[in-house]
């Protein structure tokens, strides 16, 4: 199984410039060569090879003045270049046979890209020092954040540097799906909520963090603040880095986020059910902006590669699955549902039940997991918590539960393991 470890970098003074040249050569060559078969091909000529190019624009160029200066970066990072742009025509030229004629052509790179990137193999001799550092040809040693360990050593690095300023190297490492860990009962379906981010059959609802719903404020400030300055303006400029600083925020928050709660998630349960959103289909409806921001399709994948390295099963249940109208205890279809409604009776078995717990228990029997579909029933009748519990407290009303809280209110936790103290009052006396 493939991996991507990312980590933090961070480059001095020269080292920064040493690697801007990087970034700027490997462009050159990138748009020098996208040119060349460009102009091959209008002219009817054949499709210039990638050997040819290579000695033409980087070999060959290097004797001359305009290109002298592609001597000063190493020449991995110029054929690795080349290689992208054959990548680049590799996938054009597939969707042009799948008759998907939306896609475009390969394009020239700028300066003003926001991500920036080069990438060093096996021949570039780079290594990791016995300092931690991350030892680059022709930019030198750089520091570098090891979050945590690389499982086996990669033969590649790639260096980007973000819209926000930030640098990374990125390796791919191959690992091993050996880690199994040990066979746990529990089977758990994850419903999308309305105003949670997901919402779980064994009737746990889990809000974002509140790091990331701050990290989403600043967002929007930063986002504000850009709309008002004026175009070509030198604050202008300066509201922008802010914006990418705190898009680069949230989604760091976020990610930290999926990988905190999906790892929980495959350490407490053998099989996971989730629903398959296809998220492009929803684009056009009012669900689209809660949808895209939240993230459910990273979150998804987290659980499916987390599944498939420690020995879990995770099944995407099809979306026109009616999950939030059919009855989770007597199976009966009800019909579709307002959004607003968050709690309904059922008219066949008379059962009370939480809109979105019901929908994850069916996510989950869907799957053909087994869980009880009390979780989703709210009971008899409304039951006030106590003070203190999970929720939000207003003026001293007490919180209903089954209810969700109001969003922004004090109910967010990150970690749904806390929670399940405060939880148990949600479940139906026995
Ligand atoms: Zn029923």
């Amino acid at each position: 199984m493939h991996l991507r470890y990312a980590f933090r970098m961070y480059p001095n003074g020269p080292q920064r410039s040493a690697l801007a040249r990087a970034f700027g050569c490997a462009r050159v060559v990138y748009n020098d060569a996208l040119r060349a078969r460009e102009t091959a091909r209008a002219a009817g000529e054949p499709f210039p090879k990638t050997g040819d190019l290579s000695k033409l624009l980087i070999t060959e160029a290097k004797k001359t003045d305009e290109r002298a200066w592609l001597g000063e970066v190493s020449a991995v990072v110029l054929q690795q270049s080349l290689r992208d742009l054959d990548t680049a025509y590799r996938n054009f030229f597939d969707r042009l046979k799948g008759n998907r004629p939306r896609m475009g052509a390969p394009r020239l790179k700028s300066r003003k890209d926001n991500r920036q990137a080069v990438r060093f193999t096996a021949n570039a001799r780079w290594k990791i020092t016995p300092g931690g550092d991350l030892s680059l040809p022709k930019i030198g040693d750089v520091r570098v954040k090891w979050s945590r360990r690389l499982p086996s050593v990669p033969s590649t690095v790639t260096v980007v540097k973000d819209a926000a300023g930030r640098y990374f190297c990125s390796f791919v490492v191959d690992t091993e799906p050996g880690e199994v860990l040990p066979e746990v009962t529990p089977e758990v379906g994850i419903d999308l909520g309305l105003g949670h981010f997901a919402v779980l059959s064994d009737g746990r609802k889990i809000d974002a963090p509140r790091f990331l719903r701050r990290a989403e404020k600043k967002l929007k400030r930063a986002q504000q603040a850009l709309s008002r300055k004026a175009r070509g303006s030198s604050n202008r400029g300066k509201a922008r880095l802010k914006v990418a600083r705190a898009h680069a925020k949230v989604a760091d928050a976020r990610r930290e986020f999926h990988h905190h709660l999906s790892t929980e998630l495959i350490r407490e349960n053998q099989a996971i059910a989730v629903e398959d959103l296809a998220v492009k289909g929803l684009a056009r409806t009012r669900l689209a902006k809660s949808v895209y921001d939240v993230g459910w399709s990273q979150f998804v994948s987290f659980l499916e590669y987390k599944a498939a390295r420690y020995g879990r099963t995770v099944t995407r249940i099809g979306r026109f699955e009616p999950t939030s109208q059919v009855c989770s205890h007597c199976g009966v279809r009800e019909g579709p549902k307002p959004l607003h409604i968050r709690v309904w009776g059922c008219g066949a078995c008379g059962s009370v039940l939480d809109r979105d717990i019901n929908a994850a228990v069916n996510v989950a029997k869907a799957a053909g997991l087994a869980v009880s579909a009390c979780r989703a029933q709210v009971g008899p009748g409304l039951v006030p918590a106590q003070r203190g519990e999970a929720g939000t407290h207003r003026d001293g009303q007490p919180t209903v539960v089954g209810i969700p809280a109001p969003l922004g209110g004090g109910a967010a936790e990150v970690n749904p393991r806390r929670r399940s103290g405060s939880g148990s009052s949600r479940r139906r006396p026995p």
